[in-house]
């Protein structure tokens, strides 16, 4: 007897492949046989974690054989102090990747339209898949989105526009004014989610007002996560703002302990680890430098990017190049899931991680 478990599977899933993460470095040495690889290849923080964060673990540990607390408190109101906003209009969860999926369990039904980009963050197409939804990919404009198209690709059956800005895996990056219209001419059926993964990055006078934009569009999800900037990648925990009773209906769906002890503590310490932050903004804008020099030198072709990460053109099948420094010890990411074949993204690391990274690319294009 033999069951067919993807006939018995939901709709959309017999189609959708597993996520493919950067390659962990463990993984690497074991095949290779090498040591001292460097990984730039999930746009982690190259800094480690953050030394409050550390403490605020330690701290926590004793009490671990404790469910956490299911409302997260304390980190939600660290959060609505840092951002002026209402601790009901906060959810905290298992990374934000985990409330992307928690807005389509609970708004994205069958055959019901999803609006994105194409060159965007997977998770989206992902999500839309698993739901039996419709994704409308609109055609990306210079490696980013095409907000007039997007807005011209609504339509009744939408339910769910994604925007993610500055946008990954390409790193461009929409002005407040171009967003601005955009969510003007969004109907207030249509949720939008506003993925800012790596808003930190963007300098003050040029981040949009997110959290202002909430006041006047209801339909607004401000998506965050503690992944990048702050430095806790491996502890799974993101946050979305909204408006108040939008999140109280993502609250019936959320799984309630989905945020654990640890998790909750180092985000609440990392929140209010300014220095941390700011050396982790200023190391990636000067590292970021030494990576544009160099490709301008080779005249190698990149998409300026305001995040943590930069996406270099090859113009030719990236593949052989990625395998090529994976044997240098240097894991970076092949980004042909997302459409882009020739291209490959390299997370900015610390100093000597990106010298390697440089030298290894000099020995392999050479
Ligand atoms: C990394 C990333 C996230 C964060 O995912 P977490 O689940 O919070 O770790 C979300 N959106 C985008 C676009 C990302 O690149």
């Amino acid at each position: 007897m033999s069951i067919d478990y993807l006939a018995l599977a939901n709709a959309g899933v017999e189609t959708l492949h597993p996520y493919q993460p950067g390659k962990p470095v463990e993984e690497l040495e074991r095949e290779l046989g090498i040591s001292h690889s460097v990984k730039l290849a999930s746009n982690e923080n190259p800094l480690g974690l953050s030394p409050k964060a550390k403490t605020a673990i330690e701290r926590a540990l004793p009490e671990l054989a404790r469910y956490p607390d299911a409302n997260g408190f304390a980190l939600k109101t660290a959060l609505a102090n840092k951002l002026g906003v209402d601790t009901q209009q906060l959810i905290l969860g298992n990374g934000s990747n985990e409330l992307i999926d928690l807005v389509f369990h609970t708004f994205v039904g069958a055959k019901q339209q999803v609006v994105f980009s194409q060159y965007t963050f997977i998770v989206y197409a992902m999500a839309t898949q698993a739901h039996g939804a419709q994704a409308v990919v609109v055609p990306a404009k210079d490696l980013g989105h095409d907000l007039d198209a997007m807005a011209a690709a609504i339509t009744e059956q939408t339910k769910l526009v994604c925007i993610t800005n500055p946008n990954n895996p390409t790193g461009t990056f929409l002005s407040k004014a171009a967003l601005a219209a955009f969510l003007a001419k969004v109907p207030e059926h249509v949720l939008v989610i506003l993925d800012e993964a790596y808003t930190e990055y963007v300098t003050e006078e040029e981040r949009h007002p997110s959290i202002d934009w909430l006041a006047q569009y209801p339909n607004l999800i401000v998506s965050r996560t503690f992944s990048k900037a702050y430095g806790l990648a491996g502890l799974r925990v993101g946050y979305m703002v909204a408006h108040p009773e939008l999140i109280g209906v993502l609250n019936r769906v959320r799984e309630p302990f989905n945020c654990n002890s640890l998790a909750l503590a180092a985000a609440e310490a990392a929140l209010g680890d300014e220095a941390y932050l700011s050396e982790a903004v200023a190391l990636n804008s000067r590292e970021m430098a030494r990576y544009e020099a160099f490709f301008d030198s080779q005249n190698l072709r990149y998409v300026p990017s305001r995040g943590n990460f930069i996406t270099l053109d090859l113009q030719r099948d990236a593949m052989p190049v990625y395998e090529a420094l994976l044997r240098e010890g240097v894991i970076v990411r092949p980004i042909a899931g997302y459409g882009l074949p020739h291209c490959l993204r390299i997370s900015i690391g610390l100093e000597h991680e990106n010298q390697r990274c440089i030298e290894a690319l000099t020995k392999v294009l050479a």
